[in-house]
């Protein structure tokens, strides 16, 4: 099972930065990976299909940031599934932190967002985690448990395990310079996959799990070798092609 290393650019960079970034990478690659990686790239909206494009020759793959769960129609201001395929990306995030906390989205849309996306044929990776009060408060198991059986509530089935991915984010972790300590992501990792063996049975211990949270190429190195962690989530440290280089390698 390849590790994945995704960056997530969040409202960042418009098409013609993107596609620096990318091309900065690619040659800071050399155009290849570790053989035992995967990347890939969220860029927004905006420029995604002049990042597939333009880009379509490098070994990364790509992903929208969000979708709406449905096939077309009445949404305003929302991007369906095919749109996304036909912008050349094959991934896309759903659940994460800023979507749930800052948009409000809830547990029954990621649900939705998510099964909907994997039916149309994009894989996902979902994001959960708990903020700093569950934390305090000694929720956190509650809180990845709703928060896991609601986003994986309607699987399509059959589902290859390789097309869905959870990160663990936890909220008070992004962004904030502040990482999870190694006990704390070996905590939360062993008690998602113990949640996904109960969804999906045997097929979970292939379901790989990311860690997501103030990652940098200083920290990256450790993260990465942690029990249950099959690869990371940058945000801030993947807008420069040097330092998400840097974390690919690790
Ligand atoms: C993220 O946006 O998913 C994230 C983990 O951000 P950062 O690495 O900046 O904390």
């Amino acid at each position: 099972m390849k590790k994945i290393i995704a960056a997530n650019w969040k409202m960042n960079k418009n098409s013609k930065e993107a596609i620096e970034t990318i091309t900065e990478l690619s040659k800071i690659l050399n155009n290849s990976l570790p053989e035992e990686k995967e990347v890939i790239i969220f860029p927004s909206f905006i420029s995604l299909e002049a990042s597939t494009h333009a880009l379509s020759s490098t070994p990364l793959q790509f992903g929208a940031q969000d979708v709406y769960p449905a096939k077309d129609g009445a949404f305003t201001g929302e991007v369906s599934p095919s749109m996304i395929l036909d912008a050349g990306a094959t991934w896309v995030l759903t659940g994460h932190s800023e979507r749930r906390h800052v948009i409000k989205e809830d547990n029954t849309l990621v649900g939705q967002k998510t099964s909907f996306a994997l039916a149309s044929g994009l894989n996902v990776i979902a994001c959960i985690g708990e903020t700093l009060e569950e934390r305090e408060a000694g929720t956190l198991y509650d809180v990845l448990t709703a928060q896991l059986n609601q986003t994986l509530a309607k699987l399509p089935t059959p589902l290859s395990p390789e097309r869905l991915v959870v990160a663990y984010e936890p909220v008070w972790a992004i962004g904030t310079g502040k990482t999870a300590n190694n006990e704390d992501i070996i905590e939360a990792h062993a008690i998602i996959r113990e949640l996904l063996k109960n969804i999906l049975g045997t097929s979970a211990s292939q379901i790989r799990i990311l860690y997501g949270g103030s990652v940098k190429a200083e920290n990256a190195p450790e993260i990465i070798k942690l029990e249950n962690v099959d690869g990371l989530l940058v945000g801030g440290a993947s807008l420069k092609a040097e330092s998400f280089a840097k974390i690919i390698n690790a």
